[in-house]
């Protein structure tokens, strides 16, 4: 005869799909239980957590190996990886959009104030900077003509192709930078969104690091 919990057993292991869905669909709805449960059981079985713990810890040295091992994988995979997720995005845009929207929500539902703030800050360093006028935009995209012969990107120096330009600021208005012609010159945008609020400086010196 076999036992019912054997007879369990092989039963699940015949309609696994069927088991992990319903597991999945169980944990959904049962969250709150599940973690009751588990609470009131470590709290029952205080030694043998310890001792779970304990063989937790002893064999951490060995997990860090294998996480050492995937960290020098993904180094020497950086292609592989890099195109991988590219198709992923591509794949699940409205999916990582509708994320990226949450979470925006979220976290400006929490840090209110201290996006306030920051605002604060940005507007008064646009006051200290001085009026951005139309006269020397049109110098700054004159002179970047007459430097290179064609618009170019004064951060990559790859030319530029239309609708990708934008003002740059050697030295961030977050950090003294004023809106005079020679605080400013044109690149790419996603350059710019890299150079952040780095001075030039600054940017040039992570940019040899990166690439040794
Ligand atoms: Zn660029």
């Amino acid at each position: 005869m076999i036992s019912k919990a054997k007879k369990l057993k092989l039963w699940k292991e015949l309609n696994k799909d069927h088991c992990l869905r319903y597991d999945k669909e169980y944990r959904k709805t049962h969250h709150k239980s599940i973690r009751a449960n588990a609470a009131r059981y470590r709290l029952k079985n205080l030694e043998k957590e310890r001792l779970r713990k304990k063989i937790y810890m002893r064999d951490y040295s060995k997990r860090q190996t294998s996480i050492e091992k995937e960290i020098a994988w993904r180094l020497n995979n950086v292609k592989k990886l890099k195109t991988y997720r590219i198709k992923h995005n591509k794949k699940n845009i409205e999916k990582i959009r509708n994320y990226q929207r949450a979470y925006r929500k979220r976290y400006t539902k929490k840090n209110i104030e201290k996006i306030r703030n920051f605002r604060r800050i940005y507007k008064y360093n646009l006051k200290k900077a001085g009026k951005l006028t139309i006269q020397t935009i049109q110098k700054v995209y004159e002179s970047n003509i007459k430097k290179y012969g064609t618009l170019t990107c004064y951060l990559c120096l790859k030319p530029i192709n239309f609708g990708q330009d934008s003002l740059e600021h050697k030295q961030p208005l977050s950090r003294n930078g004023t809106n005079e012609c020679k605080n400013l010159d044109i690149a790419h945008r996603s350059c710019n969104s890299k150079k952040h609020c780095k001075t030039l400086q600054e940017w040039k010196e992570g940019f040899k690091t990166n690439a040794e």
